[in-house]
């Protein structure tokens, strides 16, 4: 088998996630890679070259491809129970993984409701919030507030509360009736503004949001400091302290999508630590499983819990499910990541490896197309504009950015851009050399994209 092979199959029957079909077909520009097998951060092709995992296949791998230890633990689970439905039933794995989540996430978290996919947990989230105001009188809380340029999944409730034009606005007339709120991101600082500065200044525009709408959200929802599909954004901790209070003070809730950003991404286990906050809902997927099977976690409140705990005849409960709710398989994979997590020094070691991409992407700064280069913990971008001064950002019809990805593949790298931004999301098993190896093929590539 070669790549060439795979790669005929592959378009004539498949169809990818995320793609025009057409940039892979006869007249396209991007080749199709066929993957063979994955080990640590390399993934290795049919042809026997290998790529380094730079964005963690979709920001889903922690500990790298093939891990031995979750590897066992998978092999250990599918001899005893594959699955098993979780309504009625249930399994120790299960009962584990929720315990060690609510041992592990902000205090006051203290349930946890599991769906299949990062999407299918927000869906559950903004249901659940909702339902939840039912419950307590107040039915008239049924819109939510999001951020610009937010991004929470592709299902029709996660996408309305998202506000990627890309993602979005083709399916404009199907979203719910969300209130959109100007949000904190840093790259829009004005000069002698720090992130704190700008996080306070934006945040006028949530408490204005709140003051006219609070009787009719439900709950405001937002990505902890890193809005990760929205290119990489980021903004400070400030305004999740600001956010907390302020929805405590109108009778709102706060739902925090931690799919991108938990277990470790931002330097803390989970980013709302850096408040510190706790949300009333906690949405986790991605990096849950260590990136090997799909499975989303909703840790919610004592509070909520109680308001749908009841007779059956008042029809109060939580009405939603999944298929594969709670497949112990996933949990295995998710309890040998939280094992990693407990028995090495992981995070400081993010700590570590942090702060070597930090010093080897600061020369960037210097570059005539590169705006702005920005990190929390172990997720770094740099972005590409056309003018430097005015912050002008290349046609979008150019996709410079490609130019890169397409760079990093001859050398060995998986760089897949968010439009003109290059970012590094790398498991946490990389080493510094291999971090140097990466900046140094980004470099060449922001080279490249920007000749002309
Ligand atoms: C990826 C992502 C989602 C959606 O998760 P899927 O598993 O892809 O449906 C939601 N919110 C955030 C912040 C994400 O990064």
């Amino acid at each position: 088998m070669s790549n060439e092979d795979v790669r005929r199959r592959d378009l004539r029957a498949l169809w990818h996630p995320c793609t025009q079909m057409k940039d892979y077909g006869e007249e396209g520009t991007l080749p199709l890679l066929p993957i063979e097998r994955g080990e640590g951060v390399w993934l290795y092709d049919f042809d026997g070259n290998r790529y380094l995992d730079a964005i963690s296949s979709w920001w889903v791998n922690l500990f790298g491809h093939a891990n031995p230890r979750i590897n066992d633990a998978l092999k250990d689970q599918v001899d005893r129970l594959e699955h098993v439905i979780l309504a009625g039933c249930t399994h120790e794995p299960v009962v584990e993984l929720s315990e060690r989540l609510i041992d592990i996430t902000p205090a006051g978290l203290d349930r946890v409701f599991l769906a299949d996919n990062g999407s299918a947990g927000v869906e559950a989230a903004l249901k659940m919030s909702f339902h939840y105001w039912r419950n307590v009188g107040q039915p008239q809380k049924i819109r939510f507030i999001g951020l610009s340029n937010a991004y929470h999944g592709e299902t029709i409730g996660a996408l309305s509360v998202s506000d990627v034009p890309l993602y979005r606005h083709t399916y404009e007339p199907l979203m719910l009736d969300v209130i959109n709120v100007p949000g904190p991101d840093c790259f829009h600082r004005e000069p002698g503004e720090d992130c704190a500065d700008v996080a306070r200044r934006q945040f006028a525009h949530m408490e204005q949001a709140l003051e006219r709408h609070a009787h009719e959200v439900a709950a405001v929802i937002v990505e902890p400091l890193v809005q990760c599909a929205g290119h990489m954004r980021m903004f400070d901790p400030e305004y999740l302290r600001l956010l907390r209070e302020a929805c405590d003070r109108h009778g709102v809730h706060l739902i925090a999508d931690e799919i991108a950003v938990g277990f470790g991404r931002t330097g803390t286990l989970f980013a709302c630590e850096q408040g510190p906050i706790t949300p009333d809902f906690l949405c986790l997927s991605k990096g849950l499983t260590g990136g090997y099977l799909p499975m989303a976690a909703l840790l919610t409140t004592d509070t909520v819990y109680q308001a749908f705990y009841d007779d059956y005849e008042k029809l109060n409960m939580f009405l939603h499910s999944h298929s594969y709710t709670g497949n112990p398989l996933a949990c295995r994979a998710a309890l040998a990541t939280l094992d990693i997590f407990e028995s090495e020094p992981v995070l400081e070691r993010n700590r570590e490896l942090a702060a070597h991409i930090a010093r080897r992407l600061e020369p960037l700064n210097d570059h005539p197309h590169v705006a702005d280069v920005r990190q929390h913990g172990m997720i770094a971008a740099v972005e590409l504009v056309q003018d430097k001064a005015s912050r002008t950002p290349y046609p979008w019809q150019e996709r410079r950015g490609l130019d890169i990805y397409r760079h990093g593949l001859t050398r060995g790298a998986l760089l897949r851009p968010l439009g003109n931004v290059s970012y590094l999301m790398p498991p946490y098993v990389i080493t510094e050399e291999q971090i140097d190896f990466l900046v140094d093929v980004m470099g060449e590539g922001i080279d490249i994209a920007t000749r002309d």
